[in-house]
């Protein structure tokens, strides 16, 4: 014999109900079918109970709605001619159900017993509509023989009477029985119910008292999953679970099994399968005495559960003191309090407890009723009371022969600023659990599935500021790359938040980046930077980062505020690196203490990498005595390409043309750019500057730079032409050239024009290159040198998505 049983997500409409009949008719032994009422329906039954007890006259509004949502499946079902048969077959209940209303409503007053008559009529509606459409199939009520006593705040099974009533049932079954889950009675023969998912539970209680072949429970999903599906959409089947395993999962939070089902099967030793009503070929779960082990995988499965709340019992005067924790279980135990979740420190001065909200209330009152004294003379402080808590747990028979879990669990959740404010390991070593933030929970859930199931991608969730030149180039790669970086380097990057100086635009699922700039001009909110940080904050995503392509002040204002909150920043604006020397470390700091990622590579000679390698020598051990520097594309440009034909002024038009300056050149001609380059160099190799302390000698005098307009300074740069080319061919015939160079000597920061001789590396610097010496201890005699192409949107853009990439796997 098996034992199947049919969720109300199976039995919700006409159409699931004839797949329903379907896998029955498959059953080539005898079956005992358990189902649910249909789906949704005693969640509106509780609701009508409560509106009637409010004396709210809406009761019978949504009563009607009930009555007809059981008369349309029949309709779906059933031939005309049948219809009303089918009707009239349920009408007893549908009747039971009017009058208790009825009552409710005329007393105001709801009864647990009311309520549990009226939550369990949808299994007895349910149950004998689908008997009506399986053949051959025989109805029996459950209530006869299930039967509870009421104890510890819920109605508990009486086994003995049960099993009893059950086997003498036994002989009575045919090839196929259906039962009403969820409903039982008790000794005085009311009506009682098993809890919230009981059918589960109901069907259990059958395959152990008939000693079943096999318990199926059919539901929605492929099987018992690594998470709830519902909230993480990367979950995926497990093939198998050990009944402790199932157990430890569904006792925290995976809906797909009611805790209490496993006992009875587990006794029996029945082997349990969790499959899909809508996917009947996929292998689903297996749930048995096995234990056993896949390969490395260190973990089965992540559950949780909400709607919970702290309560911390703290004081001196529990240190060494035996009977505390005995006194404070047996006080809550006594007031029926179920505890979810228990945390003591080994300094014994504290004692943390997870309560149901629902009953913190009731809880707080126990142990303060309990402890009065201790309280009232300190050796006991107040009860600490954390509300709107979620426990998370981690599940898994291997957890006992692996190290590094908990490692790696508490790490992943730190470095995303999930809060964590008791853990608990079970004695057997199957489960961590731990409390957190409710808010949290989708965040905590995700990182870890992606710390223990890295099977299939990582995913970071980006948000970008800046959709300029350097931001449109980004936005194509992401689109370019997405299918490489999936195969490739199984990461996804998802654009969740974009943001111009004057809009922004969101989407939690990610957005098409090749289209989001257009989707920013039509439909962006408009808003400054700030309200995108709180955005970016409040949506609070596991692995987030924020990526800045603009040139902004008030962007790099909001870098300390998202690191602190956790989210990585990577930036090509300069202007955090090389503001005060303060802000600067502060931003490291924070990085370093969240444990995330601040990364500005492309601050420095766009792509080519300069502060990475910085940054592994420092990290070696190795200190950088010297730097010598050509640090500006455009300024390079210049002086390559002045000649006797093509003057200053004419040059600059045509560097700006070609796109290598600044919108503005005089930005590049004052060398400020040049020295919030050398400024940031020089704080990576470990040197406390400020920008002040940088000597700077423009590429043109002071006094141009001042003029009022950029056309005006365009029309007087010309007057220098003479004067460069003069100093132009003086240099070169002594076979030298010019170069504006940055220098760190001997702890001086120095930016300005040099000339240098043929044999110097400087000589050979093309066009728009940069190059970088470094010297350090190890590098003394020869310094290391790093050349090539620096400046361009291009070049910036892939140098920001490097170190995007670089954020994701670390
Ligand atoms: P039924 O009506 O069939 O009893 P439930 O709604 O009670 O169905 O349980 C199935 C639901 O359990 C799934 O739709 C899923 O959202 C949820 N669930 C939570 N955790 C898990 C998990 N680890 N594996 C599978 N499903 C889960
Ligand atoms: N119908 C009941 C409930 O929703 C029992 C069940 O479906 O398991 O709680
Ligand atoms: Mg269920």
């Amino acid at each position: 014999m098996k034992v199947l049983k049919f969720g109300g997500t199976s039995v919700g409409s006409a159409e699931n109900i004839i797949r329903v009949k379907n896998i029955i008719h498959s059953v080539d032994q005898q079956v005992v079918v358990v189902v649910s009422a249909f789906g949704g329906i005693t969640d509106r039954l509780i609701r009508v109970a409560h509106l009637a007890g409010e004396g709210n006259a809406l009761y019978n509004k949504e009563l009607h709605e009930i009555v007809n949502a059981h008369y349309r499946v029949i309709e779906g079902l059933f031939e005309v001619a049948t219809q009303e048969n089918i009707r009239q077959l349920i009408e007893p209940e549908l009747d039971e159900l009017r009058s208790i209303c009825k009552g409710v409503f005329l007393i105001k007053e709801l009864s647990r017993k009311s309520l549990e008559s009226i939550s369990g009529i949808g299994e007895r509606l349910s149950s004998k509509v689908i008997a009506a459409c399986i053949e051959g199939a025989q109805w029996f009520d459950s209530r006869h023989y299930i039967k509870t006593s009421y104890g510890f705040d819920r109605n508990l099974v009486d086994f003995e009477l049960t099993n009893s009533l059950l086997r003498n049932l036994q002989p009575q079954l045919s090839r196929v029985s259906l039962f009403p889950g969820y409903i039982s009675s008790n000794r005085k023969n009311e009506n009682t119910v098993l809890g919230r998912g009981g059918s589960d539970y109901t069907a259990a209680i059958l395959a152990a008292a008939f000693d079943a072949q096999k318990l199926e429970i059919w539901s929605d999903v492929n099987g018992f999953m690594t998470a709830d599906p519902k909230v993480i959409s990367r979950a995926y089947c497990i093939e198998h679970l050990s009944y402790i395993e199932a157990m430890e999962l569904s006792h925290f939070g995976a809906k797909v099994l009611y805790p209490p089902t496993i006992l009875p099967v587990y006794q029996s030793n029945i082997p349990v399968a969790i499959k899909n009503t809508f996917d009947p070929a996929a292998p689903g779960t297996l749930i048995d005495r096995e234990k056993f082990l896949p390969g490395h995988q260190q973990i089965k499965g992540i559950s949780s559960i909400k709607e919970v709340s702290l309560l911390t019992l703290q004081g001196i005067g529990m240190v060494g003191v035996t009977g505390i924790s005995m006194r404070l279980f047996a006080s809550l135990a006594a007031r029926d309090i179920n505890v979810v979740l228990i945390s003591q420190a080994s300094s014994e001065n504290s004692i943390s407890l997870v309560v149901e909200s629902r009953q913190t209330a009731r809880a707080i009152k126990a142990v303060e009723r309990e402890f009065k004294r201790e309280m009232a003379d300190k050796r006991i402080n107040n009860i600490i009371v954390d509300n709107e808590m979620a426990v998370v747990a981690i599940v898994g028979e291997n957890m006992k022969r692996t190290t590094g879990v908990a490692g790696l669990l508490f790490n992943s959740v730190g470095k995303n600023g999930v809060n964590v404010y008791a853990i608990a390991q079970g004695g057997s070593e199957l489960n961590i659990s731990f409390v957190i933030k409710e808010r949290d929970i989708k965040k905590a859930l995700n990182v870890i599935h992606e710390s223990f199931f890295l099977s299939d991608y990582s995913r970071i969730n980006l948000f970008l500021a800046g959709k300029g030149t350097v931001g449109s180039k980004l936005l194509q790669m992401m689109g370019q790359q997405r299918d490489r970086l999936m195969r490739d380097n199984n990461l996804k990057i998802r654009l969740v938040g974009l943001a111009s100086s004057k809009a922004m635009i969101f989407d939690s699922e990610g957005m098409d980046p090749l289209g989001a700039a257009d989707n920013l001009a039509a439909k962006g909110t408009p808003g400054p930077v700030t309200q995108f940080r709180d955005q970016i904050i409040a949506m609070n995503l596991a692995n987030s980062v924020f990526v800045d392509c603009s040139a902004s002040e008030e962007v790099a204002g909001i870098y300390h505020a998202l690191l602190q909150a956790n989210v990585s920043v990577v930036t090509a604006n300069k202007i955090a690196g090389s503001s005060t020397y303060a802000t600067y470390r502060q931003l490291k700091n924070t990085a370093r203490e969240k444990g995330v990622k601040f990364f500005f590579e492309t601050n420095v000679g766009a792509g080519l990498p300069i502060i990475a390698p910085i940054n592994n020598l420092v990290k070696s051990g190795d200190k950088i005595v010297r730097l010598e520097a050509v640090l500006s594309g455009t300024l390079n440009y210049i002086v390559n390409n002045l000649s006797r034909e093509k003057p200053l002024s004419e040059v600059i038009v045509e560097a700006r043309e070609k796109g290598f300056s600044e919108p503005d050149p005089r930005v590049d001609l004052s060398g400020i750019d040049v020295v919030r380059k050398l400024l940031i160099l020089a704080r990576e190799s470990g040197y406390v500057v400020e920008q002040e302390e940088v000597e700077v000698e423009p590429f043109v005098p002071q006094s141009y730079l001042e003029l009022p307009s950029l056309d005006i300074f365009m029309e007087k740069v010309k007057a220098l032409d003479g004067a460069f080319e003069e100093r132009r061919q003086q240099v070169v015939s002594q076979g030298r050239r010019l170069r504006y160079a940055a220098t760190l000597i001997q702890g001086r920061l120095k930016v300005g024009l040099i000339e240098v001789e043929k044999s110097h590396p400087f000589y050979d610097l093309e066009g728009s290159n940069n190059i970088v010496l470094i010297w350090s201890e190890n590098y003394d005699r020869h310094p290391m040198q790093i050349k090539g192409y620096g400046a361009g949107a291009e070049v910036t853009a892939a140098g920001v998505f490097a170190d995007i990439i670089k954020v994701a796997n670390v």
